[in-house]
């Protein structure tokens, strides 16, 4: 009998778990741990239920087009409870000067597909626009190195693009900013599109082109009729509840024979292989071999707070149609977006209600986490009134802090992985998940798990490589 240990109760380490449980109830000779430091699963997916509203404290829904996540929740007998966002009133907005102006239509990220909305889109001054255009002729350009997001799109499109649209969309995926991204890491398809074609704008339309027509576009966003905490609860449920231990923190991890010792609270057991599946940065404790644990430990992380505040109906009927807006640096507001988490998604708000999910944090706040609750709320309420002009007494408001919750793919981070890759080599039996390495995203994080659960059954000899 073979065993496994997990290290993180989060989604990645849940998704190597039900990966594992799979395994064993096929007849695969194999027992697994998963250790969870604190009381509870699910890491940053939790749902709240409040006031007939469901809130959700850490991500909200998964891309539709990264199917891991909803394979995992079919898999899990969820599929009836997927849910898409309401992509026909899909409407995202930056705060300019104080005022919200739409993205216009056939912006596809930052490139332009149609020309008359954006030329008649005030989001950007004219000479933003003449890079636009200019761009068209940008030639192809080959290069071996990396480079920051900020400095790829400044070559395409300029500073202005950069603050108003490439940097707070950033900031909401990565919790980052443009300057310090990789583009081959966070753009890679960028990066092909101008080694191919040059401009961005023909690449995109060239793309379009061959792309085969389908019947009816998915929706862009993918959740549960219940919330994220759904899929937490179903895979949970499809464990061994003796596998699992909440509230057992590992100190260490270190290479004995040829398997590893696991320390967790007083006790000390050995296993046949690892999965961590913490933050990189609590992996680099764990006691790994010195040159791991220095790579790992210098993938950098920042913090977010979501906070939601639901309103009236009255509040409801008077907020712009659409599912939230951006705020660029720019503006110098605390809030970096805002969810119209009532237009976003069915089942979310009962028809009287308006709830809204408030951002903050990431790399262009760190110390956002030192501000106590009421400052943080008084701080958001000041900055609504001044963008949406909403005065109205909040029904509830709720806070929520990840400390080091999102991974920073900085420039040079391709380059980071391979060497992580080459160091695992050396520790036969350890696999790494979680968001630290190949994708932020919920999807991301399940495939990992998946993926950290086949390399050690292979390295174990219980599957064929
Ligand atoms: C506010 C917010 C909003 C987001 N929105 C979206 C979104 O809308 N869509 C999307 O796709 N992604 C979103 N993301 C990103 C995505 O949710 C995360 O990247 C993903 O859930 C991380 O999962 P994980 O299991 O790797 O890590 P975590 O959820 O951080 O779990 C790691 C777990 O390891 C445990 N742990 C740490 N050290 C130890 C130890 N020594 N021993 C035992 N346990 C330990 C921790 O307690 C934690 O539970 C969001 C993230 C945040 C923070």
């Amino acid at each position: 009998m073979k065993r496994i240990a997990i290290i993180g109760g989060g989604i990645s380490g849940l998704a190597a778990a039900f990966a594992l449980e799979k395994h064993r109830r096929s007849g695969v000779a194999l027992e697994y741990s998963l250790f969870e430091s604190s009381p509870r699963l699910g890491g940053v997916l939790l749902t709240e239920h409040m006031d007939g509203c469901l809130v959700e404290a850490g991500p909200d829904s998964f891309l539709t087009e990264k199917p891991w996540a909803s394979d995992l929740c079919r898999e899990l007998g969820l599929g009836d409870k997927l849910i898409g966002s309401n992509d026909r009133d899909r409407k995202t907005y930056i705060l300019v000067k104080g005022r919200l102006v739409p993205i216009p239509d056939g912006l596809m990220f930052m490139v332009p597909t149609k020309i008359l909305p954006v030329i008649w889109s005030p989001l950007f001054s004219a000479s933003t626009k003449f890079r636009m255009m200019r761009e068209w002729f940008h030639p192809p350009k080959q290069s071996a190195a990396d480079e920051s997001v900020t400095s790829f799109v400044e070559r395409h499109y300029g500073p202005e693009m950069v603050d108003r649209l490439a940097d707070p969309l950033l900031s909401g995926v990565y919790g980052g900013q443009a300057s310090q991204l990789s583009l081959r890491a966070v753009l890679p398809r960028f990066a092909e599109m101008e080694a191919r074609h040059g401009s961005l704008g023909r690449a995109m339309l060239a793309a379009r082109r061959k792309a085969p027509k389908v019947a009816a576009a998915k929706p862009l966003f993918t959740s549960l009729k219940d919330g994220m905490q759904q899929m937490v609860d179903a895979v949970v449920s499809h464990l061994a509840a003796s596998s699992l231990h909440i509230n057992t923190p590992v100190q260490a991890v270190q290479r004995q024979g040829s398997g590893w010792l696991v320390s967790a609270g007083y006790d000390s057991d050995h296993f046949d292989a690892v999965i961590t599946a913490t933050s990189a940065q609590d992996a680099a404790r764990l006691g790994l071999p010195e040159e791991l644990s220095a790579i790992l430990g210098g993938i950098e992380y920042t913090s977010s707070v979501t906070i939601a505040l639901a309103y009236n109906r009255q509040v409801r009927q008077n907020l712009p149609p659409g599912f939230g807006f951006l705020v660029p640096r720019s503006e110098g507001k605390r809030l970096l977006a805002v969810t119209f988490v009532h237009n976003k998604f069915p089942h979310r708000a009962p028809e009287d209600r308006a709830l809204l999910r408030c951002f903050l944090g990431s790399a262009r706040d760190p110390a956002i986490l030192d501000v106590p609750d009421e400052e943080m709320l008084d701080v958001v309420r000041r900055e609504l009134r001044h963008i949406l002009n909403l005065t109205a007494e909040p029904l509830f408001t709720r806070v929520y802090k990840w400390k080091d919750a999102m991974a920073q793919y900085n420039v040079g981070h391709i380059e980071r992985m391979q060497a992580i890759e080459r160091a695992c080599q050396q520790l036969p039996g350890l696999a790494l998940a979680g968001n630290a390495y190949h994708g932020i995203g919920v999807p991301d994080c399940v495939r990992s798990g998946a993926d950290a659960a086949s390399s050690v059954l292979q390295e174990l000899g219980l599957i064929p490589s």
